[in-house]
């Protein structure tokens, strides 16, 4: 039979295979990858085939998760410091090893391009490094009473067993960010990925485990029947604390089910950026900062400019400078090279990106580039640039979550900060002006967690992350960070 696939297209298919044949698809549970009956398909969503299949665990075997975490507990909670650090720090080290095998696996479950992917593992590797290093600085306290007499100690405490729940965006670092203050802090967890891509997750767990970590300290469930495995998990009064990344509806369902027992939560939720850019605005510099900030992860990220908002009379020249720019963008599958624009993560996504842009063009704004599903195998949708996008459009208050760049308008400064606060969420917003006073004079008047103040992209592991509004509470990363999962205890003193 004649072969049609050229020898270095081969060569890739046999390093993609080789390269998921490399992750377990177990579940991991007191230190074992566990097999279930059932299990559930992984996609490659620039093809739609199917890349492999993992575990899918029914209520019984998730339990047995916590249990694990559970036992695990006050040993964990007792071990020294410096060790737990050494672990992270081993566990970095390797992620740094084996990021172009990590890499691809992401690109291949997710979609998003491979370049963009290595970020992401050296992003997620950070998380450990810096939390390596807060595990050795937990901090505590000694006063005097001000009336005198007693004292006051203060210690800090591991929160205890951790429901840590992610999404598909950013698979690896979502879990560094929430398993490396967990462990700093001593608390032992259950981590269950997105079901669309449990991969990553198993091959960083996998890469924990070589970095020494004891058994049922880290335990993985994936399921396909999230609600039903997740929900006793969470309304088991033995686990103390729930740390979720994903949407707003989810976050809300899972706060009401955590109110029960009454147990610690950070939530990372959704956001709807805006992206101011003002007259004095260094163009260059804010069209740089659009294209980050719209297109990092193909636009399917939290922190995505969902609005561009720009003053009236530098608008038009943006939208040219940006339509130029996003239209050089070349699509494709994320393994290949050059490639900016790879696949959503499914078809609903492609579907939900479609009825925005059309409802917004329906509403009068105009397509510059783009404006309709690519027509080939996979999940695409192009880079889309609309310029007369107005406030009443679906996507002024719904998340994008595509490459659509979606520009609108606006005459004074206090206009844009009217507009930009005009959102129940308050993730973060970006500002583009020379004006410093302008700057922070704006940043402080925006209602969100974070600002991008002349920049397209923020997050780093060693600043706080997150949200106020429905974006969410809780803060990821810097020196707040590893309180999430510590409790002050407090012990008075009589002298
Ligand atoms: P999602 O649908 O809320 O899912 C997130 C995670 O929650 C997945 O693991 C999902 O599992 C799980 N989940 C869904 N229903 C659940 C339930 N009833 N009980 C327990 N777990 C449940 O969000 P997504 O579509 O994956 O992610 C995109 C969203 O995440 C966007 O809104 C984005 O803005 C937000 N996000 C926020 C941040 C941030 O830091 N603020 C960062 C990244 C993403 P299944 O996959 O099995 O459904």
């Amino acid at each position: 039979m004649q072969n049609t696939q050229s020898g270095s297209a081969q060569m890739n298919d046999t390093r993609e295979r080789e390269v998921i044949e490399s992750v377990p698809t177990g579940l991991f549970i007191g230190g074992a990858w566990v097999t279930t009956n059932a299990t559930m398909p992984v996609d490659d969503p620039s093809t739609g085939r199917v890349l492999t299949e993992v575990a899918d665990a029914d209520p019984d075997e998730a339990a047995a998760a916590l249990d694990a975490a559970v036992a695990a507990q006050p040993a964990w909670a007792a071990t020294a410091p410096r060790e737990r650090s050494e672990i992270l720090s081993r566990a970095y080290a390797l992620l740094m090893e084996e990021r172009d095998r990590l890499a691809l696996i992401m690109t291949l479950e997710m979609g998003k391009p491979l370049a963009e992917a290595k970020g992401e593992v050296a992003y997620a590797a950070e998380f450990f490094r810096w939390f390596a290093e807060e595990a050795v600085r937990i901090d505590g306290g000694y006063m005097t009473a001000p009336a005198g007499g007693s004292r006051f100690l203060v210690a800090k405490q591991p929160v205890g067993p951790c429901i840590l729940i992610t999404p598909w965006n950013f698979p690896m670092a979502m879990g560094t960010r929430k398993i490396g203050p967990a462990l700093a802090a001593g608390c032992t967890s259950v981590i269950k990925p997105a079901s669309q891509t449990p991969l990553s997750t198993l091959a960083l767990v996998d890469i924990l485990v070589r970095a020494g970590l004891p058994e049922g300290v880290v335990n993985v469930v994936t399921t396909s029947k999230t609600d039903d495995v997740m929900s006793p998990l969470i309304l088991d009064p033995r686990s103390r604390k729930i740390s979720f990344t994903g949407s707003t509806p989810v976050g809300k369902h899972l706060l009401e089910l955590a109110s029960r027992t009454v147990m610690r939560t950070s939530m990372e939720l959704g956001g709807n950026a805006p992206f101011l850019v003002f007259e004095d605005a260094d163009l260059d510099v804010a069209v740089e900062g659009a294209m980050l900030a719209k297109m990092r992860n193909i636009g399917q990220a939290c922190t995505a400019a969902n609005r561009i908002l720009v003053q009236r009379p530098v608008a038009e020249e943006f939208a040219q400078r940006l339509t130029e720019r996003m239209g050089a963008l070349a699509m494709g599958r994320g393994v290949e090279d050059d490639v900016v624009v790879g696949p959503l993560v499914n078809q609903a996504a492609v579907d939900k990106v479609d009825e925005l842009v059309k409802d917004a063009v329906g509403r009068g704004a105009s397509a510059r580039i783009g404006g309709a599903p690519a027509e080939r195998d996979g999940y695409f949708y192009p880079a889309t640039v609309l310029t007369g996008v107005p406030a009443d459009a679906e996507m002024a208050s719904a998340e994008i979550f595509g490459p659509v760049a979606a520009i609108g308008e606006f005459d004074t400064e206090e206009e844009a900060v009217t507009l930009a606060n005009d959102t129940p969420f308050g993730l973060i917003s970006y500002v583009f002006t020379q004006d410093l006073n302008r700057g922070l004079r704006v940043s402080e008047a925006l209602e969100a967690g974070m600002v991008g103040l002349n920049q397209g992209v923020v997050s780093n592991p060693a600043a706080p992350f997150g949200g106020i509004k429905e974006s969410g509470v809780g803060r990821e990363g810097g020196f707040t960070g590893i309180d999430e999962f510590l409790e002050s205890k407090y012990i008075g003193i009589k002298m």
